[in-house]
Order: C-alpha cells, then structure tokens, then sequence
C-alpha cells in the first residue's frame, strides 16, 4: 500500500542546500519534489537514547527543516557504548541539548526544538500537535502506550522501534490507514516478565540497525514514496541477520482504534497501566524493605543474615556488593533455589534497582520465609550512597 506524502513540499531549496542535498536530488523518486518535502516536515523524536542517537543524526543530514527532541535526562557514561549522538565531553550535560548541538554540526539548516520534559499526559498533546510525525525511541511500555495512545486520538502517523540484545523490531502505527501498537500488543506485559535493555542489555549497533529503518520509514511517509511498513511488523535478528515482515492486521476490536473504542481520551496513569512492579511485590515490600545503609550497618554490626543477589550472572561479575550470594531471580520464582535457602537466617534480597528483589521477595514470603527483606534501590543504591568506588551500570 503506497500513500501520498504527509508534507506539502517547501517553496524552494537554496544553492547550498541543492549542493548539500545532491546525491538525494539525483535519485528520481526523491528529487527536488521529495527533498522540498523534507525540509516543509517537522518530525518529533521521542528520546534522544539508543534509537533516538542514529534517528536524529540520519533525519538531520536527510534535511528534515524541523526536528523536536522530547528528553529530560542526562547524558551518562553507561550511554556512549550506543548512544552515538553524544560523546565523551557531553557526559552530565542534558541529553536533549548536546543531541542538539550535534544535530547542528551536522546540518546547520534544521531547525531544533527542544522539549526538555517527560512525556506526559498533560503535555503530549501541545506537544504532538506541532509535528507531522512521531519517531518513538521510547524505551518503557508507559511511554510506549501513551505515545500511541496520543498518536492515534491526534490522527498523527509514528514509527515505532524496539531493541533487546541482539533482537530488534520496527512498524510504522497509523490508526487511518492500519493497526496501532493496542492492535499488535492489547495489553503491556506483566511486570517484571520484560526486562529492559537497562537490565538485559543491549548490542550498540542494534540501536543503528532499527534506528534507520525507522529513519527509512520516516522519510518514505513524508514524501509519500514507497510501500510504508504500514500493517507491517519487521522483526530483525542480529545474530542470525535475518529480516522478517509479519503482516499485522487493524483489530475490529481495538480498545482504542476499533470499531467501538472503548479508551476515547487518554488514560489517567500509564505507570499503573503498565505496573512497574505487580501487585504481590507491592504488598511483599511493605515492612520488609532496608536502605543500602542500613545493610552496611547490618553487615558492620556481623548481624546474621544471608544476602542474596538475584541479578543474572552477567550483572553480578560487572559489579557486587561484598558477602552476596548470586541466586538469579527465575530460580527463586521457579522454586527451584528455595532449597538452596537456610530455614534458620534472615534472608536479604537485592538487585539492581529493586523491582527484582521485590518480586522475588514476594515468593519468597509465600514459600514461607517470613522475616525475609530487600535493599531499596538495590545494587545502584549500595554504590551511590555506600561506596563509590564501585562502578555503576
Ligand atoms: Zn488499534
């Protein structure tokens, strides 16, 4: 299915933008009409991270006229392994400014907005509303369901991509003219069943592979070219370098852009939509929860207890907290490590962050384990506030 381009084309190109564009204006389906387009379209990034670093730069040196970044955080050094956009000196310095200041080294005729904000339900929408198209570099379901939820009730196109490991997938979401992400995924995962790239972690160059195809996706809408992967879910395998398109049918059903959509607005919290953590692990914390301080105070005080990791192995030999015992979390919710366990020691459970913990805390407590506990903020909390020397990740 072709469609017709999103922009109207700009008026004219100057002489150093058709020297700057030439190689574009030379390919017959682009040409003067195609580049006019791009630089007429105001496209939005959400996230300047992993896939939200290539998109940036290759839609910037495509000549995009306007380009949004929507990012509140800060550039850390655990980025740089992907998130090219940034460098070595730009480490502490907001993402969404040294994104910028990239993009004009690379194309000074792009205009940058920068939204230096989390996406939220309050903004979304005056956001949304000043582009033609959304790429989506989120990394959460929250973010991801409200991106599309605001997507398809502004009748706006986006490209969506995802990473893990050496797994990628990329669609482009256009309630008009195909299914949106609630027809593909109706519901988010149960929490602590997906984990993030920030736990499972990520190839560097995957974030470039997804990352053009959502560019290549991008440009083919605005100037109305090609087959868009509308209805399409590529699905892309870096280990074995396959390529795979799953066709992906509009749901009559959709909640959203069904026939009789029951979500008309957007939701009032995608946090809890998405629940970080579940319910069982929400109640299990409640009285059991130590601060990382407050374990060192038990482990200088020889209190007797046994602290377990329950991180994979991977994370336990970048960095541990002294005295831990490494028992992944799949092992004490299978039940299989539960005999690994002394009956007769208080048990302490950590992780990275402590969204791990809790949930194994919570079948720990139903196997019994009564007096069991978990570090807030885990392993990332231990090197903040207890020793520094330790690296982070
Ligand atoms: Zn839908």
């Amino acid at each position: 299915m072709s469609l017709p381009p999103l922009v109207e084309p700009a008026e004219s190109l100057s002489v150093d933008e058709v020297r700057r564009y030439s190689r574009h204006l030379i390919i017959p389906d682009v040409g003067m009409d195609g580049q006019k387009r791009l630089k007429n379209a105001k496209v939005l990034c959400v996230g300047a991270g992993g896939l939200g670093s290539p998109a940036l730069m290759y839609l910037a040196a495509a000549g995009v006229g306007t380009l949004g970044i929507v990012e509140f955080d800060t550039v850390d050094e655990s980025n740089l392994q992907r998130q090219i956009i940034h460098g070595q000196s730009d480490i502490g310095r907001p993402k969404a400014e040294s994104a910028a200041a990239s993009i004009r080294e690379i194309n000074p005729y792009v205009n940058v907005v920068i939204h230096d904000t989390a996406l939220d339900r309050e903004n979304v929408f005056e956001i949304f509303g000043q582009y033609d198209l959304i790429v989506d570099g989120t990394d959460n379901f929250a973010t991801r369901y409200l991106v599309n939820d605001a997507a398809v009730l502004l009748g706006k196109p986006y490209v969506w991509g995802s990473i893990y490991r050496f797994d990628g997938q990329a669609s482009v979401f256009w309630a008009e003219h195909g299914p949106c992400y609630r027809c593909l995924y109706p519901e988010p995962p149960p929490p602590g069943m997906v984990p993030s790239c920030a736990e499972g972690g990520v190839l560097g160059v995957l974030c470039a592979s997804i990352g053009s195809i959502q560019v290549n996706e991008a440009i083919k809408l605005l100037a109305g070219i090609g087959e868009p992967l509308v209805g399409s879910l590529m699905v892309y395998d870096a280990l074995e370098m396959t390529y795979r398109k799953i066709r992906v049918r509009k749901d009559p059903s959709c909640v959203l852009c069904g026939e009789n959509p029951s979500v008309t607005e957007l939701l009032e919290d995608y946090e809890d939509f998405c629940g970080a953590v579940s319910v069982e692990a929400q109640n299990a914390v409640v009285d059991a929860t130590i601060t990382a301080r407050e374990l060192k105070e038990w482990q200088d005080a020889d209190k007797d207890f046994l602290l377990v990791d329950v991180r994979e192995p991977a994370e336990y030999e970048i960095v541990s907290i002294p005295g831990s015992v490494l028992i992944p979390k799949g092992e004490i919710l299978s039940g299989e490590a539960l005999s690994k366990l002394p009956q007769d020691k208080q048990i302490v459970l950590h992780c990275k962050s402590g969204v791990r913990s809790a949930e194994a805390l919570a079948a720990l407590k139903a196997a019994g384990f009564k007096d069991a506990v978990h570090v807030q903020g885990g392993v990332l909390a231990w090197v903040k506030t207890v020793d520094p020397s330790l690296p982070s990740y």
